[in-house]
């Protein structure tokens, strides 16, 4: 069986970067550039005012000096500045010339029409220079960035509402199995609730996906290929349930009749052991556990790299590692991935297992926010032993890209 490492080894192989596109600036946080981002003037275009305060002159240090006028931010200066006198001038205004220092308001006491400027101003001080921040044409994010929100504002700085970027995918999200009752609806002696479904839609939502295609069909070959064809234009789809070993589970036949390759199937781990990867032209499709701990652990850990890889960013995983509290008594063989609660203490992280009674017990491990990583070779670990462990909220991968996305393979 496959071990995890080469499990997710074969999802970085296969998925792959979407072409990029013009995205509006609006949604495009996130996102990694395709392409360089110049500014399109000097910036400050303008000696800009740093200060609600009086442009003066620096003979005038010191003195006593009527004020002449004023210049609000916007709004084009009247007269300049002339030895002997000074102007109120607001922060993010233009320095009218003449000015040789903008003086903050609270550091001069006013007189009437008049002001005491203090003796200690530099010569250019709370004035931004034109062009000090950026040069028309400089590069002001490369490619192969992840724009932020401070990003963002720099854009939309120098007037661009869209860029080209290379997208967030497309998820749809396909539940399997007959057992489970719709929405609203009071399930039966022996049905249950859907719970993997809204599971995953808020791992995509925590991922900044669009809001993926939801359906649940039936334990059904024909049911699960018609779902699978109405999503094939989306390029990732997860399946989840009928993966495993029962007559019912009959999401690899779907998939075979669909005419997706299967890449893999299982992996040697706990939760999540049938995991399959499965590929048609570009679509990348999971196959997760019905288990929803197996479903919520692979998508954590596989999914969401391959998300990262068709966004285009970095996929390194941060794994942390911290002191487990109690101890952990399993077999040899599998690699586990236990829910845990993870503490920063003054020193160091603090692991506390949150185990399921079962791998379909979501309601012991609700209050858990990582997964504790114990190796195959490892079924015994000690209080206070030091385990590998990954957030569930901080991306398992990301960080900022300096590579250009042509480059990044
Ligand atoms: P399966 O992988 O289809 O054999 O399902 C494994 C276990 O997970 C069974 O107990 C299912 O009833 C349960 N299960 C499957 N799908 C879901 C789901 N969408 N929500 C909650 N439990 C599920
Ligand atoms: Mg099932």
């Amino acid at each position: 069986m496959l071990s995890p490492e080469s499990a997710l080894a074969e999802v970085l192989r296969v998925a792959q970067p979407l072409a990029p596109r013009r995205v509006p600036l609006r949604e495009a946080a996130g996102l990694v550039l395709a392409e360089a981002v110049r500014a399109d003037r000097d910036y400050p275009p303008f000696p800009r005012a740093m200060m609600d305060g009086y442009a003066v002159r620096l003979a005038d240090r010191g003195r006593r000096v009527p004020v002449c006028g004023e210049v609000a931010a916007g709004q084009p200066w009247q007269q300049p500045v002339a030895d002997g006198e000074c102007l109120e001038i607001m922060t993010g205004a233009c320095c009218p010339p003449g000015t040789e220092a903008v003086v903050q308001k609270e550091h001069v006491r006013r007189e009437g029409d008049e002001v005491r400027l203090p003796e200690e101003t530099a010569p250019g001080e709370h004035i931004a220079p034109p062009g000090s921040e950026c040069r028309a044409g400089d590069e002001i994010l490369p490619a192969g960035s992840v724009l932020s929100p401070l990003g963002v504002a720099a854009i939309a700085s120098i007037g661009l509402d869209e860029v080209r970027a290379i997208p967030r995918p497309w998820l749809a999200i396909i539940v399997t199995g007959s057992e489970l009752t719709p929405p609203g609806i009071v399930p039966g002696a022996v049905e249950i609730r859907d719970s993997n479904g809204p599971m995953l839609v808020a791992m995509a939502a925590e991922l900044g996906l669009p809001t993926p295609r939801h359906v649940t069909v039936g334990d059904r070959v024909e049911t699960i290929l018609d779902a699978l064809r109405a999503a094939a234009s989306f390029d990732l789809v997860c399946l989840t349930g009928g993966v495993s070993v029962g007559t019912y589970d009959l999401v690899p036949e779907a998939l075979r009749q669909y005419g997706a390759e299967t890449l893999f199937h299982k992996v040697a781990q706990k939760p999540g052991k049938p995991l399959l990867l499965a590929r048609n032209g570009s679509q990348i499709l999971f196959g997760l556990s019905g288990n929803p701990l197996g479903c919520h652990w692979c998508f954590h850990r596989y999914v969401s790299a391959a998300i990262a890889r068709m966004e285009g960013k970095p996929v390194t995983a941060a794994v942390l590692s911290g002191r487990i509290t109690q101890p952990l008594h399993g077999k040899p063989g599998r690699a586990r991935f236990v829910p845990g609660l993870a503490r920063w203490q003054p020193d160091g992280w603090q692991l506390q297992p949150q185990p399921g009674v079962t791998s379909a017990d979501i309601f012991r491990t609700a209050k858990a926010n990582c997964y504790l990583h114990i190796p195959g070779n490892r079924p015994v670990v000690e209080a206070g032993e030091t385990v590998e462990f990954s957030l569930f909220t901080a991306p398992c991968w990301g960080g900022s890209c300096t590579a250009a996305p042509a480059e990044r393979e």
